[in-house]
């Protein structure tokens, strides 16, 4: 069912069908078009000192980034619980176990605490992690200082989850460069889309060619095709850059119109007891790729849940949090370190509709849902 106000939907009022015009005229759709360098050229660009990848998901550009960090069959990967499933099951695919470990409070990310808890508990066991997998979920940066200076302590790499956070700043620079590797992804609803897409990045050159390499079945630039290893046809295809590079030209104003989604929905709520949402630290500047907020029920007198159903009775998308991966029945027996912090923002919390061309009205629909909620307690 086609929705009212959808959680996230892409727009395509730039350069989109112009590039995808040139892409098909230049008879060029598989791995070798111009567009799939103009892309990476962009977006490198934007990160700074750092280089991209673009490759065909977010999916496998975590899968890529685990092999370029040395994970294997029997390691060990300490991962953010609260995150969609992409970020854990590359591990699986590589034969390794994630451990998982809760967020805290602030960012809804991993938190430092549990996380050098975790890698003593491993250590301890006689197992030293292989990497750490960070989250910047719903474009919220992770708290990147804290996280890198315990990772550098235990010189254990870390490999950040930006799938979200395309954008995003801690510190003045973007979410994913913090890293020994960083990933992108460019799937349908997130802030900007190549369709189905993601990149790698990292500021050393050997990962970068090597991921280059590795993602075009590594193959050796001979007349014939022989392989000295075992490698992914997880490149992005030039239609898809095409798309990317036309999107990413908007990303800068896309973000603006997600943070004024956010700071309006702020003023809308604001005053409603119970009602509270993932804010910025002092350090950090989220994309808001999507508003999320939390449901207190003993204070609103209603759930999450309860809210979710009315406004899909008007029309109205929205989604539950991530399911933290320690409580999916696919990872019943992973190790996990916390206690409940993720656990109980996944059972209080909703993203609310967050798309660039929301208006105000918009907005103010959403808000009107939840104010007819809670007349129906008093
Ligand atoms: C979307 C997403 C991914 C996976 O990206 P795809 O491009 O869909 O494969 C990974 N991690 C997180 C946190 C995501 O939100």
């Amino acid at each position: 069912m086609p929705y009212k106000l959808p959680l996230s939907s892409p727009i395509f009022d730039g350069n989109e069908s112009l590039y995808m015009q040139q892409a098909l005229s230049s008879g060029q759709l598989a791995t070798n078009g111009e567009f799939i360098s103009k892309f990476e050229n962009k977006l490198s660009k934007k990160i700074k000192q750092h280089q991209a990848v673009a490759l065909n998901s977010g999916t496998s550009s975590l899968h890529l980034g685990l092999v370029l960090l040395g994970v294997g069959p029997g390691d060990e990967v300490i991962c953010q619980s609260f995150t969609f499933c992409a970020s854990a099951n590359p591990i699986v695919y590589l034969g390794g176990t994630p451990i998982f470990v809760d967020s805290e409070e602030d960012t809804w990310n991993i938190s430092p605490e549990l996380l050098e808890d975790a890698i003593m508990s491993r250590i301890a066991l006689g197992k030293k992690p292989k990497a750490i997998v960070v989250v910047h979920l719903f474009g919220m940066p992770a708290k990147m200082k804290e996280i890198m200076e315990i990772a550098g302590r235990y010189t254990i790499p870390v490999l950040e989850d930006a799938a979200e956070a395309v954008g995003s700043t801690y510190k003045g620079h973007s979410c994913g460069t913090f890293g020994k590797v960083g990933v992108f992804s460019f799937n349908g609803n997130k802030i900007i889309t190549s369709g189905g897409g993601g990149a790698l990045i990292s500021d050393e050159v050997s990962i970068i060619e090597r991921a280059k390499y590795l993602s075009t079945q590594a193959r050796e630039d001979l007349p014939y095709y022989q392989h000295l290893e075992i490698g992914y046809n997880y490149r992005m295809n030039n239609m898809a850059a095409a798309i990317g590079l036309a999107q990413l030209e908007k990303l800068d104003g896309l973000i603006s119109k997600r943070r004024l989604i956010n700071h309006r929905y702020r003023l809308l709520f604001e005053g409603f007891q119970g009602v509270s949402f993932q804010t910025e630290t002092e350090e950090s500047q989220s994309n808001y790729w999507l508003t999320t907020i939390l449901i207190d029920k003993p204070q609103t007198g209603f759930s999450n849940d309860k809210l979710r159903i009315a406004l899909f009775k008007n029309g109205i998308e929205t989604r539950f949090l991530w399911k933290p991966l320690h409580l999916q029945p696919a990872y019943r027996s992973v190790p996990f370190y916390g206690g409940h912090i993720a656990e109980k923002m996944f059972l209080k919390g909703l993203c609310l509709p967050s798309s660039a061309n929301m208006t105000f009205e918009d907005q103010k629909k959403v808000f009107g849902v939840f104010e007819k909620e809670l007349s129906k307690i008093s």
